[in-house]
């Protein structure tokens, strides 16, 4: 006889599927090219902080609304400082853009293929979606998001496909929804064309959201940012107090404001990675692979004749990490990091042996 185990209080714990993180191996000879981290280290400025940081600091609290990186942003981007929140990597700042905006009775919009945390935000939260299909190329239909919805959540570069739409089908899509608050998750725009930010001046309803993570190389500080209209971000604020005031750390703040002084290293980074792209893309399509034009610091690469779970598993391995979903429209794609020009060469290496063998079977 099959006995009911579930205690009351059982039923009462919120349930969800966990959104699961790329893998992060102890063993430091790995090839990390899973989870889009920036290969190059931080501004010099960074390491200064680190290394003058004074522990007596410690004892007290840090500043709760995080005034010295809202006024590096503010000045950064040209924008007042009460359009700037920060907040624990964009993660933080998406999870709390969901909590504060989304909750109407009508489904949020997003697409089928995108970042993979939005459903379990929904989840979490209770909040309807309804995903909307890319077309067969992974770009979005604009048309798909004219109807009636109760948000929008766009990553722009997508990921994991890496394509960059254009800021016209951004604004096309924040123009026809004048009754919905649209987020644009600008992850990777700093290795793309251009960013939507420029559009919140025109759009209240529009808030965009970047991070240290990638373009800044500092994932492992956890900083992100929401920049969009002082309705918006009082709202942030608002509800970020209401759930906790002291967010960010003292160290934090002080290395993410000396990461944001240093824009000539800012840049020099990013050419380095859109040169590094530039060559991989090369090496990929001499060896058989595929991708739609990136706008990201990873291709999204699929092979003319060798299955991507084979090459994943292949990798893995040889000590080379890549990124593989097992979901349906992708199941035969890899999503790789843009490493050091070494690190990529290592894996051109071993990818050649890997697929000669295969042609030889
Ligand atoms: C990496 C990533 C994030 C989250 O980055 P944080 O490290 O939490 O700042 C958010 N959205 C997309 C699309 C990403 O790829």
């Amino acid at each position: 006889m099959e006995v009911n185990n579930t205690r009351a209080w059982e039923s009462n714990i919120r349930r969800v599927k966990p959104y699961v993180p790329g893998e992060q191996p102890k063993d430091k000879s790995v090839i990390k090219l899973n989870t889009n981290e920036n290969p190059f280290p931080p501004a010099p400025g960074v390491q200064m902080v680190l290394n003058n940081m004074d522990v007596d600091k410690l004892r007290l609290y840090p500043d709760p609304s995080i005034g010295l990186l809202v006024d590096e942003l503010s000045k950064f981007y040209q924008v007042n400082k009460d359009q700037v929140f920060v907040g624990v990597g964009s993660d933080d700042v998406l999870a709390l853009a969901f909590l504060t905006f989304f909750n109407s009775d009508k489904p949020i919009l997003f697409p089928d293929i995108t970042y993979s945390f939005y459903p379990v935000w929904c989840e979490l939260y209770r909040i309807a979606y309804e995903t909307q299909p890319l077309d067969k190329t992974f770009m979005i239909v604009k048309g798909d998001y004219y109807k009636d919805n109760g948000g929008i959540v766009i990553a722009n570069p997508n990921a994991p496909t890496s394509i960059y739409e254009e800021i016209s089908t951004i604004e096309d899509i924040v123009s026809h929804n004048p009754n919905s608050i649209v987020i644009i998750d600008e992850a990777y725009i700093d290795f793309a064309k251009g960013s939507a930010l420029s559009l919140t001046r025109k759009y209240e309803n529009l808030l965009i959201v970047q991070t240290f993570s990638k373009s800044r190389s500092m994932a492992g500080m956890r900083i992100g940012y929401a920049i969009g209209s002082k309705k918006l971000i009082r709202a942030l604020n608002d509800v970020k107090y209401s759930f906790n005031s002291y967010t960010l750390n003292q160290t934090a703040i002080l290395a993410g404001a000396e990461e944001v002084k240093d824009k000539d290293y800012f840049y020099e980074r990013i050419q380095n990675i859109i040169d590094i792209r530039k060559y991989s893309e090369k090496e990929f399509q001499k060896l058989g692979f595929s991708f739609p034009k990136s706008g990201a610091n990873f291709l999204f690469v699929t092979h003319e004749s060798v299955p991507a779970k084979e090459l994943y598993k292949a990798l893995k391995e040889n000590n080379i990490y890549v990124r593989y979903f097992d979901l349906p429209r992708i199941n035969n794609y890899l999503r790789i990091t843009i490493g050091t020009r070494q690190q990529m060469n290592t894996l051109f290496d071993y990818l050649k042996t890997i697929l000669i063998a295969d042609k030889a079977e």
